[in-house]
This record gives structure tokens, sequence and C-alpha cells, in this order.
């Protein structure tokens, strides 16, 4: 069904969008599909689309690099450190390519070159740019690889000119030899206050350049109020959102529950989360800057209980570790959200096995269009309730789990 070129001419070479050139109701159904091959225990209902298949992606990195002399923004091509000459992605927010030509051109009156990773010369390696909806701002990094360069500032102020939707400019050093964007040495704000904000389930959050937040900022919003949905909280449960990042479901799910408990490894997230939750006057939520395995396994240990837990883990998912802890503060009802249905399956398997929990829902949601990545909300619950759902599934000749499968149905 590939019509070459038909979508964006670049997308064969870049390898970023997987189904650039499918319509997207069979990209749709390539994903349910996929969804229906890991979790071919349960119903797996259509995945949610997004609004928009494109423009959504409010956090573009761009690698500046030269090709025949001239100065190029782009990206690597998939698997490699070959740069891409990309003027303008159909995926990046409206705005974004403007931006990247304006950082071109002022890098030539400003003789700042590109660095060479190989040759260890030039100066600036990567921009960054992150777009909040609400207010349409936009935060730029700029990320260098030698300190050389002595007109940060003035550079910052003259990009600002050109865009007034530029509301925070800030740099850093990263001179070692990685593929990664960001470095962990300090980052300097050379214009503004360093963070923007953004507007999520009527709650106001700081994004700051190295703090975690959804690329998707629409959709986003129809994935928490989902996770939410399938939570149903009641009000007065102790609540744990384990991979936590800058607070977002924390926050989201204080509303609707007794106390919550948040844990993140990033203390810089962390401390944004903080004042995520003072800028909302939201009181019933402890941050805890921590890996959430040390921690769950020292809060299990000391008998610790939650009544419900949110994951969200990164791609690789969670640990045993995790899990086996998980399993030991007992909530009724876990809400796994995964951007890599793979390890999340992994993980729901270990939740089956050692901790009898069982999926209740699967709900996909299209965070990212035209790519084959798929964002998946599991809802998974002790095993009395499965009674239920045995009944409910049994009259459709679907098998519930490996168990029913082995021991036959039960009525
Ligand atoms: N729930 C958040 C963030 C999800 S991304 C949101 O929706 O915005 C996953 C987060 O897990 C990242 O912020 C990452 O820093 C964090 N993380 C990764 N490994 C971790 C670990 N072992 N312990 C705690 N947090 C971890």
């Amino acid at each position: 069904m590939r019509k070459e070129n038909a979508w964006c001419p670049l997308s064969y070479k870049c390898g970023g969008c997987d189904y650039a050139d499918l319509p997207y109701q069979v990209e749709l159904k390539f994903k349910r599909d996929y969804l229906k091959k890991l979790f071919f225990y349960i119903d797996v209902p259509e995945v949610i689309p997004c609004r928009s298949i494109e423009h959504y992606r409010d956090k573009v990195q761009a690698v500046i690099s030269t090709r025949n002399g001239k100065i190029i923004s782009g990206l690597y091509i998939k698997g490699t450190h070959h740069v891409i000459d990309l003027k303008d992605c159909r995926l990046e927010f409206e705005g974004a390519s403007s931006i990247l030509a304006s950082v071109r051109s002022l890098m030539k009156s400003f003789s700042l070159a590109p660095y060479d990773e190989d040759r260890r010369t030039g100066d600036l390696r990567h921009v960054l740019l992150r777009h909040a909806h609400n207010r349409n701002e936009v935060m730029a990094t700029l990320v260098f690889g030698s300190d050389r360069f002595r007109r940060k500032k003035e550079f910052a102020y003259a990009l600002v000119q050109k865009h007034p939707e530029i509301k925070t400019v800030s740099w850093q050093l990263n001179d070692e030899k990685t593929s990664m964007v960001l470095s962990d040495k300090a980052i300097r704000i050379l214009y503004g206050d360093g963070y923007i904000e953004d507007e999520i389930c009527t709650l106001r959050f700081r994004i700051t350049p190295s703090s975690f937040f959804q690329i998707n900022r629409s959709q986003t919003e129809v994935l928490y109020e989902t996770a939410m949905r399938m939570a149903s909280l009641r009000g007065n449960e102790r609540v744990l959102d384990a991979y936590s990042g800058t607070g977002t479901i924390a926050m989201i799910a204080s509303g609707k529950a007794g106390r919550v408990v948040a844990v993140e490894e990033n203390g810089a997230a962390v401390q944004i989360a903080k004042e995520n939750a003072r800028l909302n006057g939201i009181g019933n939520v402890d941050f805890v800057s921590a890996d959430a395995s040390i921690f769950c396994k020292e809060a299990a240990k000391k008998g610790v209980k939650f009544d419900a837990a949110f994951l969200d883990p990164p791609r690789s998912g969670c640990d045993e570790r995790f899990l086996s802890s998980l399993i030991k503060m007992g909530p009724e009802k876990i809400v796994y959200i995964s951007c890599n249905p793979e390890t999340q399956a992994r993980d729901i398997r270990y939740l089956k096995n050692f901790g009898s929990y069982y999926v209740r829902r699967i709900q996909g949601v299209d965070m990212f269009p035209r790519t084959s990545h798929v964002e998946n909300i599991a809802l998974l619950t002790k095993a009395p309730e499965l009674k239920e759902e045995y009944r409910t599934f049994s009259g459709k000749g679907k098998y519930l789990d490996d168990r029913e499968r082995k021991y036959g149905r039960k009525r």
C-alpha cells in the first residue's frame, strides 16, 4: 500500500516515520494487531486515534552539522550517526523549522561552527526546542561540543528577537562521545526563566530542558484521562505513582485520591514536580527522589500498603525487584502505562505468575502517528475480581489467560 514519497520526500532516508505512506486507518489497524498479538488473552479495542497526525511533536532535537561546506540541521538517520538535512519535518510543531532556519543563518553571521564529533572541532552540536501549546511558548537549549564560543548571550538575544515566541534560552556543554543530546553537566540560562509552562487536564506544569515531558501535548491529555477512567479512584485511596517524571499523573490523580506517593529517580524532575504541586495548590502528594525499585523494596519491607498504583516506566520496563515489592504492597488495582508494550507484556506475565494479578482492560492510545510506536494502558486487578471477568468473557469463547486454557473455563 506504500506510495513512495507521497507523504514526505525524505521518509525513506530518515527512517523516523515507519508508516509515513499508509492511510491512517491502516496504521491504526497495524497498531491494534500488534497489541492483539501481545495481549491475545483479552479483547483489545481499537487504538484511540490522535486528533492530528502532523506537527504533534512538541519536542525537537536537531543535530547541527555540515554538508558540502554548508551548515545543516536535522536528525541522525535511524541506527546511524549520519545526519540527514531536514529543513522541514511534518511531525515537528509548527514553527520549529523556521526557528532552526534562523539558528543556521545566525550561526553564519556569528561565525559559529557546527561541532564535529570525530575531529573535536567547531562548537554548536544540538538545538533542543520544547513547545508549550496553551500559550504557544518555545524553550530553546543550545548544546555546545566545546566552551570556546564567547558570544552565547548575544546569540540567544538575536534568536529571541527573530522569534518572540521563544521565552527562554539555555545552554549546556556536551563534549562526550555520545549520541545523547544532553549531558549531565549544568544547564545555564542565557535568557528568560529557564522553563516554560503548559496546561494539561486543567493543571499547570513547568517544563525544563532536562525533565521528561510527554512530547504530544494534546494526546497526553487523552492518555491521562483514559488512565484515570481505568483506575476509577473513589477519593480516599493511597496511590503510588512510580516513574513519575514531573509529577503529572500523581497530580492529576491527587484530586481523586486520599494521598499519592510519586517516585522518580531524576532529582531535577522531582524538584519541578514539587514546584508544579505548589503552583497548583496540591498538598496531598509526597514526591520521592529515588530509584523506584530501591524505594519500593524498602517500603514493602516496612509493610507499606497501597490501594492503587500507576506505573509509567521507560522503554525497558520494570525490573523484578520493583515488581516483587509492588506485589508485597498489594495494590488492588494497577494501571500500567507503557511506551513499549513488549516489556509491558513481560512485566504483566510476572505480575500474573507471582502476584495473581489479571488484565481486565487494555487500551492503546496513539501518541506517535506515522511511526510504529504505540502507547498502551493495561488495567490489572487482583485475582478475586477475576471470577466476574471469567463470566464476562466465557461466552465469547476467548481465553482469558494461560491457566484458563490449561484448567478449562470456570463459571
Ligand atoms: N509519568 C511521567 C514520566 C514517565 S517517563 C509522565 O507521564 O510524564 C519515565 C520516567 O521514569 C522518567 O522520568 C525517568 O527519569 C524515570 N525513571 C527511569 N528509571 C527509573 C527508576 N529506576 N526509578 C525511578 N524512576 C525512573
